[in-house]
């Protein structure tokens, strides 16, 4: 055990939806731990930005473009990446969306597009990156859950997004306990309420972010950065004895 343990460098990581928000925050944390970043993501404006800054601190990024719910696209990235970049050590899956309606009257569109990007999406960068890292023996993967996928939050209605988290929290479980013994990890952080895009909706509502604040008990939003180290953390050697964790990081709220 070592300082370098908390180290990323000679590591790869891709991390999906990483153009803003928290994936953003991801890629600027590994990359200051040393890792080479690939930041994935379908909007290839900002994401490409989000690299090109990434670089201009004096880290090691690329983008590359990504929609996670595309299983051909999904293979030609891992094929790509494998053939121009080398092995990926490291996979965060944070690429996620919202949609907030009651389940009576949710439109079987934005049903399937939630479970498709937030739990579909996870599931085939997992499979895609994970064969890799199986076959080379090694790697960590960090899918990002949420606390919605183990307590029903008020007051916005969003079935399908809570369901779609409890099922990256047993999709995590269950490729940690299949690949345990192949070296390679897979733990999930599940974030509390945000400062990021996919929040705005819910901070600009006097009701909802009221109840927010109230059912946190540290009482204010988490910092993309604070979701970042918590990711840090389960990527790098220094969690090298956990897999199969959902790491709550939520100031306090599923506490209560
Ligand atoms: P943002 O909306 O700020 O960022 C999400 C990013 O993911 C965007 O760049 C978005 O691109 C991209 N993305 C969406 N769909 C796809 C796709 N199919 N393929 C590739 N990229 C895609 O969200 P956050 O940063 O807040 O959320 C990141 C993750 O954290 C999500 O999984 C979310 O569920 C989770 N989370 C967030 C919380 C919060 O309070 N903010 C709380 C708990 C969990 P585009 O602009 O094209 O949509």
């Amino acid at each position: 055990m070592s300082d370098a343990d908390f180290r990323l460098d000679g590591r790869r990581a891709v991390v999906t939806g990483a153009a803003r928000g928290i994936g953003r925050a991801i890629a600027e944390r590994l990359a200051r731990a040393g890792a080479e970043v690939l930041v994935a993501d379908r909007d290839e404006a900002e994401g490409a930005a989000t690299a090109k800054a990434i670089a201009g601190a004096g880290g090691k990024a690329a983008f590359i473009a990504l929609d996670v719910t595309d299983p051909e696209g999904v293979a030609q990235v891992v094929e790509t990446i494998y053939r121009q970049h080398g092995a990926v050590d490291i996979l965060v899956n944070n690429a996620g969306i919202v949609r907030n309606a009651p389940a009576a009257e949710m439109s079987l569109d934005d049903w399937k597009s939630v479970i498709d990007i937030d739990l579909g999406g996870v599931f085939l960068c997992a499979q895609a990156f994970g064969r890799r890292m199986v076959a080379d023996g090694r790697g960590a993967m960090v899918n990002i859950s949420s606390m919605c996928g183990e307590i029903v939050v008020q007051p916005q209605p969003q079935a399908s997004y809570n369901a779609a988290k409890a099922g990256v929290n047993l999709l995590t479980k269950s490729l940690a306990v299949e690949w345990a013994k192949s070296g390679v990890r897979v733990n999930a952080v599940a974030p509390g309420y945000i400062g990021t895009e996919l929040t705005l909706r819910g901070r600009s509502n006097a009701e909802w972010f009221e109840t927010w604040m109230r059912m946190t008990p540290m009482g204010r939003l988490g910092d993309p950065g604070e979701i970042a180290n918590a990711v840090l953390f389960l990527a790098a050697d220094a969690s090298s004895y956990i897999t199969g964790t959902v790491l709550a990081v939520d100031g306090g709220y599923t506490a209560l």
